[in-house]
């Protein structure tokens, strides 16, 4: 037995054998080879195109079982790939004319197709190359004899290991089976720990090395509080492991009551609480917890769902449904924020040298109006059907703010001339989570109808620390002067121009900030459904003038670390507190 230590991401319990997922590209090498070969390297080629052939078809039933017949669909066409004479064809012709071995080949065929589609720009064909990479690195895997790339889920219930995952990754592999994910890359607010958080499943990140050196079916114990990974777990651990998940359901149980009670401090003031989602599965998870509404949909995910980009009706259609099921409670839409980590190569987002400093969130969609366009009536008549609200995001300043308003009225009056029923009257706020709109809040509070804070982002851009690398994860600091300043100011310029400033980066989701986001004056807390009932448990306790003064107390330190030390000995004398208060009988909740 060994334990290894990496980043807490997403709390829980699990043990369970390992599923890896490997991404590594294969390594080729190019060789030319004697006439007395060529019909040896062919037969080899058909051989991997059988192989090919037979792992697709088994994934075409598996996800067709756990996904449903439009994820299938897609593998579907690979099967078409590998009957293509312009690929597979074109490779053994290769073969022939240029005596080259075949792996060697078959990059050269299909470098010679993806030329050519890029050529055509006809967004179909681009898309198509994705297929056509995909079906090239199965066959070259399995003539190197490297792992099978595909990311898919596992069958049985498993631990999902992996030297980093995409959101979009995270999405394909799905919750279905998963019990935790392991990642050698990543921290706190990558989105794969997002996301994991969001489907309740326990996830341990930034474990480097030691993750490459697990195999399928290796035995894991993962403690998602303490961010730590027991490899094969002796009989003493696994006991200790029931007894740590039993705990947990125990807690939840207890907390359940609080389901219906409004989140009001002793002192009279109301927080509304909300919970955050990327899927349309999530909701029945924020209803189960007592959510009064979505305070952010991460809409990029329910893009990644789908192969091409969705256009206005599909996406009508997934917002439509989630709006019906909140039955009246509101939703929030964030426009779609890709780039950063969250790439779709559908969406022509290239790789970029700094990608969370590059062609990110409002930037992408002022820059793509039709897209853009398809969106934002989505969402407009998805509000016919409740209250909906609509947030940008990676606002910078008032002049995108500004044009993304502007797309919003033209999109208002297509819709009013098409006589679509749509709410031109929806809600529209913005993220802050740059700097710069944190510190221009007094400016940007005129022109919309709300704030809601993305500490991801805001820690990650004023502490310059990569939310995805694991060395500066200890930079993830909520509580360094700059952000805490930066927070005050956001709530303040929001509350002087009257309008409402609501929080949904993973701060709010921790307990331990509870009093200090109460303290600030947010009047909306956002976060992932399991920490709802603990964070409204800590609302009810706390009254608002004690939060306020911690925060004038939190504000004054120097250091990240001082904030820390004071904030850690504020809350153990308020245990003793409470725990003295609950020995004389004195607590009701
Ligand atoms: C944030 O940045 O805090 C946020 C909520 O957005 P995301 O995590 O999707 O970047
Ligand atoms: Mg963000």
């Amino acid at each position: 037995m060994r334990i290894v230590s990496g980043i807490a991401a997403s709390p829980g319990y699990a043990v369970a054998p390992v599923h890896f997922i490997s991404r590594e590209a294969p390594e080729i090498v190019r060789r030319v080879i004697a006439p007395g070969e060529i019909e040896a390297e062919i037969a080899r080629l058909d051989d991997a195109i059988g192989k090919a052939r037979d792992q697709i078809q088994v994934l075409i039933g598996k996800l067709a079982k756990d996904l449903g017949p439009e994820e299938s669909a897609i593998m579907e066409s690979h099967l078409l790939i590998l009957e293509d004479e312009l690929t597979v064809g074109r490779a053994r012709e290769i073969i022939r004319a240029e005596s080259l071995n075949c792996e060697a080949a078959l990059k050269e065929a299909v470098g010679e197709i993806i030329r050519q589609f890029h050529a055509l720009e006809d967004s179909y064909f681009r898309e198509r190359t994705q297929d056509l990479h995909d079906v090239e690195e199965r066959i070259l895997r399995i003539l190197t004899g490297t792992d099978d790339a595909t990311v898919v889920g596992p069958t049985a219930p498993s631990i999902v290991a992996a030297v980093d995952l995409t959101p979009s990754d995270t999405v394909t592999i799905g919750s279905r089976n998963v019990l935790a994910f392991v990642l050698g890359e990543g921290s706190r607010t990558s989105h794969v720990a997002i996301l994991a958080r969001s489907l309740g499943v326990p996830a341990v990140l930034g474990l480097g090395d030691e993750v490459s050196h697990l195999i399928d079916g290796d035995l894991l114990a993962v403690d998602g509080e303490l961010g730590e990974v027991v490899l094969q777990p002796d009989a003493e651990t696994l006991a200790r492991f029931r007894q740590l998940a039993q705990r947990e359901s125990r807690v939840a149980a207890k907390l359940s009551h609080l389901k219906d009670l409004p989140a009001v401090t002793p002192d009279g003031r109301t927080v509304k609480m909300m919970v955050n989602i990327e899927l349309p599965v999530e909701v029945d998870k924020a209803l189960d917890c007592g959510a009064e509404g979505i305070g952010l949909l991460r809409t990029e995910y329910i893009y990644f769902q789908h192969r091409t980009i969705p256009d206005e009706q599909e996406q009508l259609a997934v917002y439509g449904d989630i709006m019906r099921r909140m039955e009246g409670r509101p939703v929030l839409f964030r426009t779609l924020d890709v780039g950063g980590d969250k790439v779709q190569r559908y969406l022509g987002v290239r790789k970029e040298s700094n990608p969370f400093l590059g062609w990110r969130g409002i930037r992408f969609l002022l820059a793509n109006p039709p897209l853009f366009k398809s969106q934002l009536r989505a969402i407009y008549r998805a509000a016919a059907l409740g209250p909906a609200r609509l947030m940008f995001p990676m606002i910078t300043g008032v002049a995108e703010l500004r044009s993304a308003r502007e797309i919003c009225r033209e999109c208002c009056d297509e819709l009013a001339g098409e006589g679509l029923a749509h709410d031109p009257e929806l809600e529209i706020g913005i993220m802050i989570e740059t700097p710069a709109s944190a510190m221009v809040a007094d400016l940007l509070a005129r022109e919309c109808d709300f704030f809601s804070v993305g500490t991801n982002d805001l820690i990650q851009y004023t502490l310059a620390m990569d939310r995805l690398n694991s060395r500066v994860a200890y930079l993830y600091q909520p509580l360094h002067p700059g952000v805490l300043r930066l927070m005050r100011n956001t709530v303040q310029a929001a509350h002087a121009a009257g309008i409402w400033a609501g929080i949904c980066g993973e701060m709010s989701s921790e307990t331990r900030y509870a009093e200090v986001l109460l303290g600030l004056g947010f009047d909306e807390l956002s976060m992932h459904a399991a920490q709802l009932p603990k964070v409204k448990q800590v609302v009810r306790w706390t009254p608002q003038t004690e939060a306020a003064a911690l925060v004038e107390e939190l504000c004054a330190c120097d250091t990240a670390e001082a904030a820390d030390r004071l904030l850690t000995s504020y809350l153990e004398e308020k245990k003793a507190r409470r725990f003295a208060s609950n020995r004389e009988g004195r607590v009701n909740d």
